[in-house]
């Protein structure tokens, strides 16, 4: 039997949250391919076209993918285990939530970490970063690209040129789960050594997928490891060659990968790379609908979490504070009712006194129906 060719999904409730966002109906019905071997002919080169596909995503001709189940959490893992070792000096920068949880992450594999903490709703300077790294030598920078608690977004490009100019040996580790395919990235060109993400935020599939891309300084760190990696599931000793099996037209083993996942992932990447608009246009899409949220919002007399949300903000999600008096249990029940899911805050200083408004989806989803689902 062969695959339906088209499928649309039925009414729902719009989510827009900051991850996982709405998926578009080819990428639902690619996910429902019926079950393959992960090491059959057929399903191989949708593996390693994913590989390839990211690459490009990246602007990453020279770094080598990883994709396995998980979620972007497990990325954080990854990087601990694999190019940190323990009593490793790692530099951490702070922007909310996601640079707490990523330092707890490295700490548990034993590195050395110094947070680098900014207040509520901004991110370290420049000058701040360029003076740690002055007095102390550090294996491996991490920032979060967009901290999702905040909507704070990093300069990624200032890092990676500032972690050239001071540091060059530093390994630049990027988490850009709320951020890949929606804001800007070129590893090469900026210098990032480490991207990891996931699959449900601006990739627009379903949750399920630890994506990362390392750099060739990146991988040099782990092959010159002294001891083997500490985590036997995120071990680039057993991931790396079943990347590079992949990538050459074979199938190899190492813990089954999600095959449906991967079909969903193979159309979205699809989408994103050979379709219009181009990646740069999305980028401008994307700052463009930011901008009329975030207008919106200032029109509505409401602060963000961002005081300048346009110029310091993402483009893939808004943070909004409530007015006085105003609680999550005021607002969120409302937009429900009117099928709409925005998510509540979740820095843990603030979470009562805000929401989060995604706008990662692309394109925009279709209004969510006026009756009640
Ligand atoms: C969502 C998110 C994570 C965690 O990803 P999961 O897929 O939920 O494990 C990490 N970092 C950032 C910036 C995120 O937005």
């Amino acid at each position: 039997m062969s695959q339906p060719q088209a499928f649309t999904q039925g009414p729902h409730k719009l989510l827009v949250i900051p991850g996982p966002i709405e998926v578009a109906d080819d990428v639902l019905l690619a996910n429902a391919h019926p079950s393959m071997s992960h090491v059959s002919p057929d399903f191989v080169p949708v593996f390693g076209d994913c590989l390839r596909m990211l690459r490009h995503v990246l602007f990453a001709p020279e770094a080598q993918p990883v994709i396995t189940a998980g979620s972007g959490t497990l990325g954080w893992d990854h990087v601990a285990a694999n190019v940190c070792e323990p009593g490793d000096e790692v530099l951490v920068l702070n922007s909310g939530y996601f640079g707490d949880s990523f330092a707890e992450c490295l700490e548990v594999y034993g590195s050395k970490v110094t947070q680098l903490k900014a207040a509520i709703g901004s991110k370290p300077s420049l000058d701040e970063v360029e003076a740690a790294l002055k007095a102390k030598k550090y294996k491996v920078l991490t920032f979060t690209h967009v901290d999702t608690s905040t909507a704070v977004l990093s300069d990624a490009k200032g890092l990676g040129e500032l972690v050239q100019r001071v540091s060059p040996e530093t390994v630049l580790v990027l988490d850009g789960v709320c951020s890949v395919a929606s804001e800007e990235i070129r590893m090469a060109d900026w210098g990032i050594d480490v991207v990891l993400t996931a699959s449900q935020k601006g990739l627009g599939c379903p949750p399920g997928l630890m994506i990362l891309a390392a750099s060739k300084k990146a991988i040099a760190k782990f092959e010159a490891r002294k001891q083997r990696p500490n985590s036997y599931y995120a071990s680039w000793a057993k991931w790396l060659p079943v990347m590079k099996a992949y990538e050459s037209g074979t199938g190899a083993y190492f813990g089954t990968p999600p095959t449906n996942l991967l079909y969903a992932l193979h159309a979205s990447l699809t989408t994103i790379t050979t379709r219009s608009p181009s990646l740069e246009e999305r980028f401008a899409l994307h700052k463009a609908a930011s901008r009329r949220v975030k207008d919106f919002v200032t029109k509505l007399g409401l602060q963000q979490l961002v005081a300048d949300g346009i110029k310091d903000g993402a483009n893939g999600m808004t943070a909004v504070k409530y007015p006085e008096g105003i609680k999550a249990g005021d607002l969120l029940p409302k937009m429900v009712a009117k099928n709409i899911i925005i998510a509540a805050g979740l820095h843990k200083e603030v979470k009562d006194t805000y929401c989060r408004i995604g706008h990662l989806a692309f394109p925009p989803p279709s209004p969510p129906p006026a009756r009640s689902v």
